[in-house]
């Protein structure tokens, strides 16, 4: 193995720039952990990135720093937070977020252990778990308000402009179109029994994220926060509905509670004031995010799970890991309370950001369940609630999510 002089160079955080990965081609014996017999790992935790051999490899230092995000922790340090917006890390390798590169160092090493022993994985170490992918909501909308219809028909008129400047002109005309139905059309958006037969039918029971804050909207929030109050006595109705159906309830904090516990510890006691079942999880809305404050914030809120972890802008395993844990706190050396679970996809990616034929859809979405359930890893899928209305139309994409995750006999699907 590599000598420990990679380790001390790193003086966290400025010694670490944009992340670079490095492919190292596998021994025969390991060759199926790899992706074509190869593992992405850092630069910074090869001899010899150059000619990296996987004997010259600090594996431990590799599945370290992708897990914990320390490239972009550094990167934070340095330029404050980017949220959630891959394209903010400049000279980035796109490749590290493909793959659940941490979960296959770890069944790499668990083989060169046996391996070592003389005897086989399963005998050493036991069977490997199951895959379990959770499917959750964030229920942004149950009304379609003033501020949706004008974000919405804005992205759609951009969107549109788009198409015609790549010289598209039939997509752009009909994304135009859409822009003027979803200003002025009516439709229905209350939190839809379709999703929840559709559930029933596949025998899945997800996560609901409700949004709980009270406080009077400036100008931001209106735009950006939720335009519902949980206290609305059929949102309650619907609370207590969900829970009876075994369905989960978490919280979706809000626009800019990303760093305060005060926000969210308000906001999770006023939706468990009417959820008849503990509040204990979050994602947060449009995924506002910090790798030094968010998880210290929900912690100290009283909250034990956090799936915020995704980039908006693109599917992927931010941390190229699919797996649950607690992250490392740096400002107090020791691990969070919270436990992180990363979520690898949403609707928005296989429809707004970049649109996609229906067959190439069904790809994506296999693309990254086959990718957990081949490491037998955990990560979350998020789907929001109305966009299975007419308006956006996207419940053939919820179904056929449905579906692959029910023809993977593998996986567990909670
Ligand atoms: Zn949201």
């Amino acid at each position: 193995m590599l000598d420990r002089a990679a380790p001390q160079r790193l003086a966290f955080p400025s010694a670490l720039s944009a992340l670079s990965g490095v492919e190292v081609t596998l021994p025969d014996w390991a060759r199926p952990h790899g992706v074509e017999g190869r593992l992405l790992v850092p630069r910074e935790a090869c001899a010899e990135p150059a000619q990296a051999q996987w004997t010259r490899v600090d594996w431990w230092l590799a599945a370290f720093l992708l897990l914990e995000g320390w490239h972009e922790r550094a990167w934070e340090r340095r330029h404050g937070p980017i949220h959630s917006y891959s394209f903010r890390l400049r000279d980035w390798d796109a490749r590290v977020w493909q793959r659940a590169w941490v979960n296959r160092i770890a069944l790499f090493l668990r083989e060169w252990a046996a391996r070592e022993s003389g005897t086989d994985a399963s005998t050493l170490f036991g069977p490997l778990p199951r895959a379990e992918i959770s499917i959750s909501h964030d229920v942004d909308a149950i009304d379609k308000t003033a501020a949706i219809r004008i974000k919405q028909s804005a992205f759609m008129v951009f969107n549109a402009l788009r198409q015609l400047a790549q010289g598209r002109p039939g997509p752009a005309s009909s994304q135009a179109a859409r822009a003027v139905r979803f200003a002025f059309g009516r439709d229905d958006w209350s939190v839809p029994e379709q999703m929840l037969d559709l559930e029933r039918d596949a025998g899945v029971r997800s996560q609901f994220n409700f949004y709980a804050d009270d406080r009077a909207k400036d100008v931001t929030r209106w735009l950006f926060d939720p335009a519902y109050d949980i206290a609305d006595s059929a949102l309650r109705q619907r609370l207590s509905d969900l829970v009876q159906g075994g369905w989960q309830v978490g919280l979706h904090p809000s626009y800019d509670a990303w760093r305060s516990p005060e926000l969210i510890r308000a906001q999770r006691e006023r939706l468990q004031s009417f959820a008849p079942a503990a509040v204990t999880s979050c994602r947060q809305h449009w995924l506002r995010f910090s790798w030094q404050e968010t998880w210290a914030a929900q912690s100290a809120a009283g909250l034990s799970q956090d799936t915020t972890l995704m980039f908006n802008d693109r599917p992927g395993l931010r941390n190229s890991a699919a797996v649950c844990w607690k992250p490392w706190h740096v400002r107090e050396a020791r691990p969070h309370s919270i436990v992180a679970l990363p979520t690898m996809l949403m609707d928005s990616h296989v429809y707004d950001y970049r649109p996609m034929a229906p067959v190439e859809r069904r790809a994506v979405l296999r693309y990254w369940i086959d990718e957990v359930i081949a490491v037998g890893g955990e990560a979350a899928l998020l789907w929001h609630p109305h966009t299975l209305a007419d308006d956006y139309g996207w419940a053939d994409g919820y179904r056929e999510l449905l579906a692959t995750l029910a023809e993977r006999p593998s996986e567990g699907v909670a």
